[in-house]
């Protein structure tokens, strides 16, 4: 029993390291694509990805990522990062910027609060849709 509880949790680990920011439903939707392949035999419900996804949370193992205040997002990164989020597709994406510490201490100052960390999600049109946009576009003959 603690055996299958285990594979199941790490199979819900592995899924998120695989996936890029994932939801628990997409955790759900690619382990059962991968049991459909025959790569994993032991059937998974949507109710224990997400347990084991807050269990794998409480243990520091992922970090859930405010990218949208609707749908929680899955991170094997635990490095305070910042997101992007396209608003066509659901794609979020980690942005290369260094995480701006001193962010922190100026917030400190004006609230009086002591500040662990922040969060920042931008959102956008990822490269992809932005080209499906322009030739929808191109093909209208819309002009811009
Ligand atoms: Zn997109
Ligand atoms: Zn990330």
């Amino acid at each position: 029993m603690e055996r299958r509880k285990t594979k199941q949790r790490d199979s819900v680990f592995e899924a998120v390291m695989e996936l890029n920011h994932p939801t628990a439903n997409d955790v759900y939707e690619h382990i059962i694509r991968k049991k459909k392949t025959g790569m994993l035999s032991k059937k998974i419900s949507l109710g224990t990805v997400y347990r084991n996804l807050q269990i794998l949370e409480e243990t520091g193992n992922l970090a859930s990522i405010y990218a949208d205040p609707l749908v929680m997002y899955y991170d094997h990164r635990l490095d305070p990062h910042y997101h992007i989020k396209c608003v066509s597709c659901g794609a979020v994406r980690d942005v290369d910027m260094d995480y701006r510490a001193e962010i922190n201490q100026k917030v400190e100052i004006l609230s009086g609060w002591e500040i662990e960390s922040h969060s920042l999600a931008f959102s956008g049109l990822c490269p992809e849709c932005k080209t499906a946009r322009a030739e929808k576009t191109a093909n209208g003959g819309a002009t811009r």
